[in-house]
């Protein structure tokens, strides 16, 4: 089980409102396409752990599947509820969002209820989708400082732009 097999191994934990790439990120990073990756929201239900290396370092990567069903539970509440175990065991949470769509006011409820909930562990926020250059003026915009988890590390899970560089950042 890759659970035991990741048990010492420093951990990384994709979170994030549906469809902004995380599932995508997860396989480019174990360079597998374990993940199923879908344009319908919350289709992956299940998390998935993979091990990566960086820099001859093995990483532990969980990519969380955090779908909105529950009407009677606030979206933040509801995604910290079902990825409990995993963000419970991460030394990184990596919250991804969508540089095209820009920041959702869920999505600043999910950063301040992640903050508050998880004050020991490093927060790191990635602005997904950043497949050109141009794009990523984006993320220079006021609302994506508003979520209070620093400049977002801007990356493309799908070509792989700044990836190396989201590595190097969330380890140095
Ligand atoms: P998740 O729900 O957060 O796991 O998102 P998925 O990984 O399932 O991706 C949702 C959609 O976004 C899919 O259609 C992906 O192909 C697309 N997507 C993911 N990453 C990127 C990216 O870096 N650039 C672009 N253009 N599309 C992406
Ligand atoms: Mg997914």
């Amino acid at each position: 089980m890759i659970e035991n097999i990741a048990q010492n191994l420093p951990t990384i934990v994709l979170v994030g409102r549906a469809n902004v790439g995380k599932s995508t990120l997860f396989n480019t990073l174990i360079e597998e396409h374990k993940a199923l990756v879908s344009d319908i929201a919350g289709t992956t239900r299940t998390n998935n752990e993979g091990v990566i290396i960086w820099r001859g370092k093995e990483i532990h990567v969980i990519d969380t599947g955090g779908f909105d069903n529950d009407e009677n539970e606030s979206f933040a509440d509801e995604i910290i509820d079902q990825d409990e175990r995993a963000l419970d065991r991460a030394d990184i949470i990596v919250m991804v969002s969508d540089v095209k769509t820009g920041v959702l006011p869920q999505e600043k409820e999910l950063a301040r209820d992640l903050k508050k909930k998880y004050k020991k562990t490093k927060i790191f926020l990635v602005g997904n989708k950043v497949d050109s250059k141009k794009v990523e003026l984006n993320l220079g915009e006021k609302e994506w400082q508003g979520l209070g988890l620093g400049y977002p590390i801007p990356l493309s899970a799908t070509n792989g732009r700044g990836i190396g560089d989201f590595l190097d950042i969330l380890y140095t």
